[in-house]
């Protein structure tokens, strides 16, 4: 499959690991807006949090699982975690994904959307 996120599970093409289990990989994001900017994803193929059901919506735990280990190892206390599904919410990469953003006070609000019109 042409997936970028699938490339990088693989080792085609390389990433920073964070972290790694059997549902789920967790790397540096490439371009990071946020002192720690992690990507948590699970290893199963799935485009966006719009095909999550039934069959597959256990690896949703398997992510928050990680991101609580992750925060542990890397002592960070306080995080947000993201996931923008779809053209407008920002989705550019169709392998669903979680953006763990720590390391900085961030505001909450619409200012904090990053609208673009
Ligand atoms: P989205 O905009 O789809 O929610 O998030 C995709 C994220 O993947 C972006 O934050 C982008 O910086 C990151 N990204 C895109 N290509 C690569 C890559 O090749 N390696 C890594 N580590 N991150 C990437
Ligand atoms: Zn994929």
């Amino acid at each position: 499959m042409d997936c970028l996120f699938c490339k990088i599970i693989s080792g085609e093409i390389p990433s920073t690991k964070v972290y790694e289990d059997e549902f789920v990989y967790s790397f540096k994001d490439i371009a990071p807006i946020a002192p720690v900017h992690n990507l948590i994803i699970p290893k199963e193929h799935i485009c966006c949090a719009n095909a999550i059901d039934e069959s597959n919506s256990a690896v949703v735990a398997k992510v928050f699982e990680a991101a609580a280990k992750i925060a542990k190892e890397e002592g960070i206390e306080s995080y947000r975690i993201i996931n923008n599904c779809g053209d407008d919410a920002g989705q550019t990469v169709k392998h669903l994904h979680f953006h763990m953003l720590a390391g900085v006070k961030m505001g909450w609000g619409p200012e904090s959307l990053g609208k673009t019109e």
